[in-house]
């Protein structure tokens, strides 16, 4: 294993699909280990393509691919869509399941590199378990808490062709970008910290 880079920024970028294509509504397939080696080329476009737009996250059906493979990563210091979001090491995800630590939940209000401009407010759960196979078909487990735990929901249920959008329950919570920054961003900071 040794030998094997952990990751590559060596992808090309691709054109990530916006709200409106039906890629991003269809349910992404499970991949058989011995699919790896063929993905690995799809592997460093997602982490290329996240990286260049700025995302912490991106699953291959944003970029038209349906295979369960998503990547996630914050790096220290934060991102420039989401600075105030904690550092997450990069995470490439195969056929990942996601499990509910407890019943409680954090309202987060969420963007998405396929929802140009948009933002709204949804509840994910605080704590969550996601197993999944690395790039190399390894069994990984890691836990999440907080906005963390939320990236994983968010690009876990990409792959089954759920946008934010449809988890928003009230859709006056929706606000552009420049508006959440004005507006929004502050209090909810505040609202989410608070015990
Ligand atoms: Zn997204």
């Amino acid at each position: 294993m040794t030998s094997r880079p952990l990751h590559g920024a060596v992808g090309q970028t691709l054109r990530i699909r916006e709200v409106g294509d039906p890629v991003l509504r269809e349910r992404a397939r499970e991949v058989a280990p011995g699919e790896l080696p063929a993905l690995q080329g799809l592997i460093d476009e997602l982490i290329a393509t996240m990286r260049a737009a700025g995302g912490a996250g991106l699953a291959a059906n944003q970029v038209g691919e349906l295979v369960r493979v998503a990547v996630a990563e914050v790096p220290e210091g934060g991102n420039p869509r989401y600075p105030y979001k904690p550092p997450i090491p990069l995470t490439v995800m195969v056929n990942p399941v996601i499990e509910p630590l407890g019943p409680e939940t954090l309202p987060i209000i969420e963007g998405c590199l396929s929802v140009p401009a948009l933002r709204g407010e949804l509840e994910r759960f605080a704590a969550v378990r996601v197993r999944y196979l690395d790039r190399h078909g390894e069994a990984r487990e890691d836990t999440f808490e907080g906005l963390s735990a939320g990236t994983f929901q968010h690009e876990v249920d990409h792959l089954d062709g759920i946008l934010f959008l449809d988890r928003v329950s009230d859709p006056r919570t929706f606000m552009t970008w420049e508006q959440f920054e004005r507006l929004h961003r502050e209090p909810w900071l505040a609202r989410i910290a608070a015990p």
